[in-house]
């Protein structure tokens, strides 16, 4: 098997293999775990032998123009017949044939992209012998069908790249199947009988005659070697590749082809096929769950054609009494089944999803992978895994995935209904969690019906920025085409809303206001739809939601608290009332990082007094107006001081320009213009001095401060009154009083002064004790290079990388809903800016700058409250680059807790 030292096969089977778990990057998931099951020691189970072809010869294949390596034939011949003396069969015989199945399989489950052809090998010299194995004709010849139709669609249609006529060869033969049940007035596939299948596969071979101009071959070695080039290129076909462009997986991974004997579950009623999970992968339970069918082949489950029954008592998900269950019918068999299982999992350690067939009463393992596991289950299955000891802490919290644990917040479609029907299509799952609602095919329609409070899903071809007033009120987004870095999914992404995007199997009709599905059903505008945006399933009809409900989680809880014996990263909030702060608190969160002022400001008895402030020319009747909005800022204040008993607090002075606060439409400029009691020109006059050409820019930030510095007066004034009065009822309050978007030491310098003048007066008269720190942000890319200077001043940095990443790429996070999807289609931007700050240059700023802070002041305290600080990614970053904190909006507060554990055993590893 060896050529210049290169081993192209390892074959598996009778208790050894060549390979082993550890190989796949040789032999795929499926071959590697293939072999493991059936060579190591600890487990040698009943595998059907078999082998497989490996990567290599895939990257041999398309680096040599779809030619194999020499050596490949003789010893595929070689290994063929190891397997025809384990099983006692012989490929291409009449009398006793062996049948095999050929799989893909890549290093990392890439699943249905791939394409695998079933009962290679029956031939019409073939059958005989088969239907003489089996006793059993008609078996044969569904089998032989089954073989026409996978094979002519697979090998004959998409690999030899045929541009499909018509409907394609697979719809083609479809209809021929729907022509005889119509004409015998049957309606299921299992009511045809031998007569009628020997007829379809006639008339199949005509057809494919007609259509290819060459028959469908009735030779085995040619089938097989068919086969085996079909999966090669199928790791070229479409799906495979945008698959592998969104997981970023390499081209030249390459699919492996495991070539395996046949067992069949389609045998009678001592014969059965299912699936099964090491624990429950609906919420984590660590009981046996599975289903299967009775006389029934693998593709049978999956299709949905019967509706598998429960394994045991424990997986009856139907709410119906169980009457047949494989542990009741199949007892001895069970039993075998359940000690592999414990096996499995103890050897994995972890869930293991296992493929099982019971041929003629005998059980056979076909593949056991890492199980897919929904949030709710990974951190359920982490927590227990951990106390039984089959997991260490820190594999315990590699093993929940931030986005499972952002599951957990999101409402989600209940998973025992969710399983009980299936997908009217499938896309690709851009944003999670589940929703309902009615469908709507125009932006503008989606508005509409939602202010008349109907829910709704907005379906179509794609977005575009026109259609962004329509994707807010919509519950989700379904969209026909586009990738994961489409316009919609961008936008949904941003909004945390459920999105599924590239739905090609929907067809849209705007004009009729209808879309067809691939199998020719009709939904229209109000029609009813469930989305499973973590999946990327579409479901008719309307399903139950499960809204999260975290505090009673008690895995979850124990879950964080493991995440928190192991982070470094302090976790805050950013939260401007009581409320969030509350609910932040509950989530976990260390503090407030960011408190923004403005939002106070906004309510309608406050926004008067802000206007009035701000129409003021002169420093008297703006102190007046001031004076009058001091006790509700500080009201505010002492509600989060409360909550936050003994935590930080991080108020940052006001921050926007001033005139955000005012009136944009005439009539509310001629009202305010009454109110205040001023002409309106003096108003419109007002209104124009404070205009910005770039709201991002210009004045606002500290410079209002320092314009006007009886508003961080006023505000200080509030913060510190707030924090004594709260401080003497026996709390305990740590204000951070922050100045926003500085530029230059003398800035700091400026409102420092006046923070500390004011601090220093209230505590003063209070005669109580009261720590606090006077700091900044840093979100100008001139506050990174002169940080030592600002450090000079500043007593803690807080990064604002929303403003430095606005600043430093010159656009902000709305342009998301703009240019910026075009950007990723032609793929100038191959990253999010505003995820993963890491290498985007910003990282480097923010780099730049806790070095230049830290050589002035060694232990500054420094931080990160942008929304940057709730993204997994750049939480990695910032534990690297050695910042104290992070704070984010209280929902992404444990995702940041696992995030920051997960940066700490990453940097170990
Ligand atoms: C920032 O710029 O990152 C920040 C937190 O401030 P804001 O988003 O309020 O501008
Ligand atoms: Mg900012």
């Amino acid at each position: 098997m060896r050529k210049n030292n290169i081993k192209y096969i390892y074959s598996f089977g009778g208790g050894i293999a060549e390979g082993n778990e550890k190989m796949k990057d040789l032999l795929g998931g499926k071959g590697a775990n293939l072999a493991e099951m059936a060579g190591h020691p600890n487990l040698q189970l009943p595998v059907p032998p078999g082998f497989t072809i490996s990567t290599e010869v895939c990257n041999f294949y398309y680096q040599n123009k779809k030619k194999y390596p020499k050596s490949l034939k003789k010893n595929v011949d070689v290994e063929l017949l190891k397997v025809e003396k384990l099983v006692g069969r012989k490929f291409g015989d009449n009398k006793n044939p062996l049948l095999v199945s050929v799989r893909s399989g890549a290093r990392r489950s890439m699943p249905g992209m791939m394409e695998t052809i079933l009962n290679v090998g029956l031939t019409t010299k073939t059958i005989t012998g088969i239907i003489k194995q089996t006793g059993n004709e008609r078996f044969v010849y569904d089998a032989y069908r089954r073989l026409i139709m996978m094979y002519s669609d697979v090998v004959m249609e998409k690999a030899a790249g045929i541009e499909p006529k018509g409907l394609g060869i697979r719809k083609e033969l479809d209809l021929i199947i729907d022509e005889i049940k119509n004409k015998r007035k049957i309606i299921k596939d299992t009511d045809l009988n031998i007569l009628d299948l020997k007829n379809i596969c006639e008339i199949f071979k005509k057809k494919i005659l007609e259509v290819f101009g060459k028959p469908f071959p009735d030779n085995h070695k040619e089938q097989l070697w068919g086969s085996i080039g079909a999966v090669f290129s199928s790791w070229n076909g479409k799906r495979a590749v945008s698959y592998r462009r969104i997981e970023g997986i390499p081209d030249d991974w390459g699919t492996a082809v495991t070539v395996q004997s046949m067992v069949f579950g389609n045998m009678g009623n001592d014969s059965a096929t299912g699936v099964a999970f090491t624990r429950n992968p609906n919420n984590g339970e660590n009981k046996f769950f599975g289903e299967y069918l009775i006389n029934a082949q693998g593709e049978d489950v999956v299709a949905g054609i019967r509706t598998p029954l429960p394994i045991n008592l424990y997986s009856n998900s139907s709410h119906k009494k169980l009457t047949h269950s494989l542990e009741n019918e199949m007892p001895v068999l069970y039993k075998e089944l359940y000690k592999i299982q414990n096996r499995l999992e103890k050897h994995y350690r972890d869930m293991q999803d296992i493929e099982f067939t019971i041929e003629d009463g005998k059980l056979y393992l076909l593949q056991c992978r890492i199980g897919k596991r929904n949030g709710i289950a990974a951190v359920r299955m982490a927590i227990e895994m951990y106390k039984e000891k089959l997991i260490s802490k820190d594999e315990a919290i590699m093993r929940v995935t931030p986005a499972q644990l952002d599951e957990l917040l999101h409402p989600r479609i209940n998973p025992i209904m969710e399983k009980q029907i299936h997908p009217i299509a499938k896309g690709l799952p851009a944003g999670p969690g589940g929703a309902v609602g009615m469908i709507v095919f125009s932006a503008d329609d989606a508005e509409k019906w939602a202010s008349d409070g109907k829910k709704v899903i907005l379906v179509r071809e794609e977005t575009s920025p026109e259609d962004v007033h329509g994707m807010h009120s919509a519950e989700a987004i379904l969209t026909a085409k586009g990738g994961m870095t489409s316009h919609a999914a961008l936008v949904a992404r941003g909004w945390g809303k459920c999105c599924i995007v590239g739905c090609s199997k929907i067809h849209i009709d705007y004009k009729n206001k209808l879309f067809t599905t691939h199998s020719g059903k009709i939904f229209k505008e109000g029609d009813w739809l469930t989305l499973n945006g973590s999946k990327g399933n579409i479901y008719a009809g309307e399903l139950p939601l499960i809204e999260p409900d975290l505090f009673r989680n008690k895995y979850f809880k124990e879950f964080m608290k493991i995440c928190d014996d192991v982070r470094l990263l302090k976790i805050r909030t950013n939260a401007d009332s009581p409320e969030d702060a509350s609910i932040a608190r509950k989530l976990g969160a260390e503090g407030i990082g960011l408190c923004r002022t403005e939002h106070m400001f906004f309510n309608p008895d406050r926004i008067k007094l802000m206007r009035k402030m701000i129409i003021a020319d002169k420093y008297e009747d703006r102190v007046l107006a001031l004076n009058e909005l001091l006790p509700y800022q500080q009201s505010d204040f002492e509600g989060i001081f409360k909550v936050m008993n003994n935590l930080p607090v991080t108020i940052r002075l006001l921050d926007p320009p001033l005139n955000e606060f005012l009136p944009k439409e005439e009539l509310k400029k001629i009202e305010l213009a009454e109110e205040l009691g001023i002409h309106i020109s003096l108003l419109e006059k007002r209104i124009k001095q404070l205009s910005e050409a770039n709201p991002m820019l210009g004045h606002r930030g500290c410079r209002l401060g320092i314009t006007y510095p009886e508003i961080t007066e006023m505000q200080s004034r509030a913060i510190f009154q707030a924090a004594v009065k709260i401080a003497k009822q026996e709390i305990k309050v740590f204000p951070e009083v922050m100045i926003p978007l500085v530029g230059d030491k003398n800035e700091v310098k400026h409102q420092f002064e006046i923070i500390e003048r004011i601090a220093k007066e209230v505590i003063g008269k209070s005669k109580i004790k009261l720590k606090y720190l006077i700091g900044t942000m840093i979100e100008l890319p001139r506050a990174v290079l002169v940080a030592d200077k600002i450090a000079e001043w500043a007593q803690f940095f807080s990064y604002g990388t929303n403003d430095l990443t606005q600043m430093a790429y010159g656009f902000s996070r709305d342009d998301i809903g703009s240019f910026l999807p075009g950007y990723f289609e032609q793929k100038i931007f191959t990253q999010d800016p505003f995820h993963n700050l890491d290498q985007n240059g910003v990282g480097e700023l923010v780099k730049i700058g806790i070095q230049k802070g830290r050589s002035v002041k060694p232990d500054l305290k420094i931080g990160i409250c942008g929304e940057h600080g709730g993204d997994p990614s750049s939480i990695e970053f910032f534990h690297k680059v050695g910042m104290n904190y992070v704070s984010c909006s209280p929902f992404r507060v444990p995702i940041a807790r696992l995030a920051s554990a997960q940066a700490v055993i990453k940097s170990k590893n």
